[in-house]
C-alpha cells in the first residue's frame, strides 16, 4: 500500500491544490492531506473548516483514501508520523522548482525514508496562490474562478 503527505495551508483550497490532490489520488492508495497550523497567525478559515472543505470537494471521486491532519512540525516528520513514504508538492513556475528543490533536498538528509514527489500544475491552475486569492475575496472580488464551488461559497459566507 502506497501513502503519501500533502501538506500546505489550504487557506482555502483552491483549484491549484485540488488539481494536485487528484493527481495524487490517481497514484497512490492514500493521501493524507497535512493542514499546517501555525499558533499566532489568524487563518481565514479554521483547521476543521478547511478539513471539510478538502474533504467536501474531493468527494467520493476517487478509489484512493483520502485523509485530512493537521500538524504544527516539520512537514517531513508530520509525513513519517502519518506512515507515509513520500511527500506531494505541486510545482507551478521556476520559482517553485528551485524552493521546493531546496526544501526536498534538505527534507531527504533529514528523513531519507520520505521521497519527494512532484506533479505539475495544470495550465488552467499555474496562476493561482491561496495568497491571492484570500486578497482578492477580502477587497470584494469574485474568486469563483480559482476555487472549488464549495469553497467559493463558503467564502461568500465570511466576507458577506
Ligand atoms: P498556498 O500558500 O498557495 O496555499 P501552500 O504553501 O499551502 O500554498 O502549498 C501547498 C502545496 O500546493 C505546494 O506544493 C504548492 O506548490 C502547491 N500549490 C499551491 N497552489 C498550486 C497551484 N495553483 N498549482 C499547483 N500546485 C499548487
Amino acid at each position: 500500500m502506497t501513502r503519501a503527505f500533502y501538506p500546505g495551508s489550504f487557506d482555502p483550497m483552491t483549484n491549484g491544490h485540488l488539481d494536485i490532490l487528484r493527481q495524487a489520488l490517481a497514484v497512490f492508495d492514500t493521501v493524507v492531506v497535512g493542514i499546517g497550523v501555525h499558533p499566532g497567525k489568524t487563518p481565514m478559515f479554521s483547521f476543521d473548516e478547511r478539513a471539510r472543505l478538502i474533504a467536501d470537494c474531493v468527494g467520493g471521486t476517487s478509489d484512493a483514501e483520502l485523509r485530512v491532519v493537521a500538524f504544527d512540525n516539520l512537514a517531513v516528520d508530520a509525513a513519517v508520523e502519518a506512515g507515509a513514504s513520500a511527500i506531494v508538492r505541486g510545482l507551478r513556475d521556476g520559482t517553485d522548482l528551485n524552493y521546493e528543490m531546496q526544501m526536498s533536498g534538505m527534507n531527504g538528509v533529514m528523513r531519507p525514508e520520505v521521497t519527494t514527489v512532484f506533479f505539475p500544475a495544470s495550465p488552467a491552475t499555474r496562476p493561482i496562490t491561496a495568497t491571492l486569492v484570500r486578497q482578492i475575496a477580502r477587497m470584494g472580488g469574485d474568486v469563483s474562478a480559482f476555487v472549488p464551488a464549495n469553497v467559493a461559497e463558503a467564502i461568500r459566507g465570511k466576507t458577506a
